[in-house]
């Protein structure tokens, strides 16, 4: 028996928009917008996270000399140019998008406000949080679990590009990697699997939030892992 979420909050990486380049990959975006469009019109309350990493990570960015702190202000603004390409996509395919950003930036965003989030979704928009939490040494991963406790959405999906979810090891690298159905939050730390950071684990850990790891890359997968069913890795307490 399967079990349709009512709000959920959708991680969706940078390289999902780049599709695996630097920038924004039209077809790419164009696809999952009507995947997106098409839980939404089914009623599901949709909230996104969105990370920057087809512009630029902080931590490799600081490699090239620039300060660590600096470079993770440039990534957090990578991720705000990819929310505001998503809400475009989004909007062409029918649903009404609201962007909120960490940093304020009012031309191109509302602040980010969780009681404003919520309204926004219980009237069917579906709510984009850009700027990642507006503070560096942070990932776009720990604030999807953190956007996700306070704006009390049911689990966290968090949509990979071409991997279908946790592996022991790279699947890309390593052909004998094999994939978990289920993990725990404590597995996941001591394995120090690298496909979420800790700190992300640590958080939905601590406040019991769910998550899954799925695979963006095939067609149908984001209404499937919204209707409950098993795809993917499962983490949980
Ligand atoms: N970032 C940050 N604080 C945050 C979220 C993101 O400093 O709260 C910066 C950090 O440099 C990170 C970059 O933004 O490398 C892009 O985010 P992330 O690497 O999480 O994106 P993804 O890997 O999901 O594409």
């Amino acid at each position: 028996m399967t079990k349709q979420y009512k709000r959920v909050l959708l991680k969706l990486s940078g390289e999902v928009f780049g599709g695996g380049k630097l920038g924004v990959d039209p077809e790419t975006l164009r696809g999952i917008s009507k995947e997106i469009a098409d839980v939404v019109n089914r009623g599901v309350q949709v909230a996104v996270v969105v990370g920057g990493g087809n512009y630029f990570r902080g931590a490799e960015l600081s490699q090239s000399g620039i300060a660590r702190d600096r470079a993770d202000y440039m990534g957090m603004l990578g991720t705000v140019m990819n929310s505001i390409a998503l809400s475009d996509f989004l909007e062409k395919e029918g649903v009404n998008t609201r962007v909120q950003t960490a940093i304020t930036m009012g031309q191109v965003a509302e602040p980010y406000i969780p009681r404003r989030a919520e309204r926004h979704m219980e009237k069917g928009r579906l709510v984009i949080f850009g700027a990642g939490s507006g503070m560096p040494y942070f990932s776009t991963d720990t604030v999807a679990a953190q956007r996700a406790l306070e704006i009390g959405a049911e689990v966290l999906l968090m949509g990979k590009q071409g991997v279908d979810g946790v592996y022991n090891a790279d699947p890309v690298k390593d052909p004998s990697a094999t994939k978990f159905e289920h993990l725990t939050f404590d597995q996941f730390l001591a394995e120090d699997l690298k496909v979420a950071d800790a700190t992300a684990i640590a958080l939905a850990r601590d406040n019991d939030l769910n998550i899954v790891f799925f695979n963006l890359s095939e067609p149908g997968n984001i209404a499937r892992v919204v209707d409950g069913e098993q795809i993917g890795t499962l983490v949980t307490r």
